[in-house]
């Protein structure tokens, strides 16, 4: 099966040849002749699966198809996405695979002046790809209307939800016209995702690439068992002794991320954070920094790294596993991206073994672990509650967080289980 087989425009085929596809992803073998034929769609596909192609370049076809309006271009499709990084992408996707058409787009999100937006907005636009939040602040302003809005693609519906967007979600869809196709996109389904689709979709058809819940099958996953305070070290070792060259790391909360970061600097390794306290050009100067490969460690928490997208990612740490089980499916989708193989490591304390097993019951499986000699667990530490931060879930478009309190508290001592396997057994311990 080739891109030409799936009735695409020779534009776009062009586009999709430039960027050296040659094979439909299967989320995009599904998802193009479907969303040609005008249905709605409900899709289960996590990121790396080459979703946004999926959805946009049968967009862009539809888009060309339409007899031409005569003036400013109107809105005519709208992408939501959680938050400003995605949006970012998912515009840039946009103006790869559009190259060759006319249709002019733009991205909207929070965190930067709104006035070039409304400036942009009034010249006139077809696509626009948005965050909730600010685009609901230009509604406000009458700067935007969405009167003429034929598509709606809400992309990583899950993490929205998450990030307590429902609300002006809803707010959204009341501006939008009732006769209109919509797609929506979400890594997980939780019954809150299912009532959001029972109530926008119209017999959507099913599109389903990855199991649900189930992390990616070319990821290889692995735990370290290790004492939480030795965990930055363990680390260092790791990514010196392995000589991991990228290397993207989760922490919990902001505070975690800026205090690894500066260790790692302090250890020689070329680090940077990225959450949502940092400015938007901070932000996007890391992720070039770290993308071009001159950035060995971007520590990132979750939201912020949402919407990152980078071809074969080698490495991806759970320095502290997620409070929501899911996360951990989105954090290590950052690696093995389209068929690449990937790692995914996680260091986990004695706090966190309640975490794991909620992991493991979600992704229906267990994963591998490994003492490392060096890092021997002390069977006297006994299991912490661990402190949920507040404003953690908040997102990094600075929208207020009103999504409910999720985290699981761990209780039991940590014990290595039966399968754990021992390396570098030796006698010479370094403690
Ligand atoms: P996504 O799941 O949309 O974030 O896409 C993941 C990555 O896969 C992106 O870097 C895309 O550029 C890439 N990609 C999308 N479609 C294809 C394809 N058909 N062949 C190879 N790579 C692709």
């Amino acid at each position: 099966m080739s891109f030409s087989n799936l009735g695409l425009s020779e534009s776009l085929l062009k586009a999709i040849s430039e960027q050296g596809y040659t094979t439909p992803t299967p989320v995009q073998k599904q998802a193009i002749p479907i969303i040609l034929n005008g249905s709605d769609v409900l899709a289960g596909a996590q990121t790396g699966t080459g979703k946004t192609a999926g959805f946009t370049l049968p967009l862009l076809q539809k888009l060309s198809q339409m007899p031409e309006s005569k003036g400013k271009p109107k809105v005519k499709a709208l992408i939501l996405t959680p938050t400003r990084e995605l949006a970012a992408q998912v515009a840039q996707s946009v103006a790869i695979y559009g190259k060759h058409l006319s249709f002019k787009s733009t991205v909207i999100f929070g965190g930067v002046g709104i006035n070039p937006q409304i400036a942009t907005l009034r010249r006139g636009v077809d696509i626009v790809i948005a965050t909730p939040g600010r685009l609901l602040d230009l509604v406000g302003q009458r700067a935007i209307d969405l009167s003429s809005v034929d598509t709606l693609i809400l992309d990583e519906a899950d993490r929205m939800l998450d990030m307590g967007f429902i609300h002006d979600i809803k707010k959204i869809l009341a501006k939008l016209p009732k006769d209109r196709q919509n797609l929506l996109f979400s890594a997980t389904f939780s019954n809150d995702i299912k009532r959001l689709a029972d109530g926008l979709l119209r017999s959507p058809k099913h599109i389903e690439v990855a199991r649900r819940n189930t992390s990616a099958e070319t990821i290889a996953q692995k735990v370290y068992p290790v004492d939480c305070k030795r965990k930055k070290e363990l680390l260092v070792q790791l990514i010196k002794e392995e000589e991991w060259k990228q290397v993207l790391v989760f922490t919990r909360t902001k505070h975690g991320a800026n205090k690894l970061t500066e260790y790692l600097q302090n250890c020689m390794i070329n680090a940077v954070a990225i959450h949502g306290n940092k400015s938007q050009g901070a932000r996007t100067k890391a992720l070039a920094q770290f993308k071009n490969g001159s950035m060995r460690v971007l520590v990132a928490t979750d939201i912020a790294a949402r919407g990152i997208d980078i071809d074969q990612l080698p490495h991806v740490v759970n320095f502290e596993l997620p409070s929501v089980a899911e996360d951990y499916v989105h954090r290590i989708g950052r690696t093995g991206r389209a068929g690449n193989e990937g790692e995914a490591v996680s260091l986990v304390c004695v706090d966190e073994k309640m975490l794991l097993r909620g992991i493991e019951r979600l992704i229906k499986k267990d994963i591998p672990k490994e003492i490392l000699d060096d890092f021997i667990p002390d069977p006297s530490i006994k299991a912490e509650p661990i402190q949920k931060k507040r404003g953690q879930r908040g997102g990094s478009n600075g929208r207020s967080n009103n999504s409910k309190p999720r985290s699981k508290r761990s209780g039991d001592a940590h014990n290595a289980s039966p399968h754990q396997n021992h390396r570098r057994n030796s006698s010479n311990h370094k403690k």
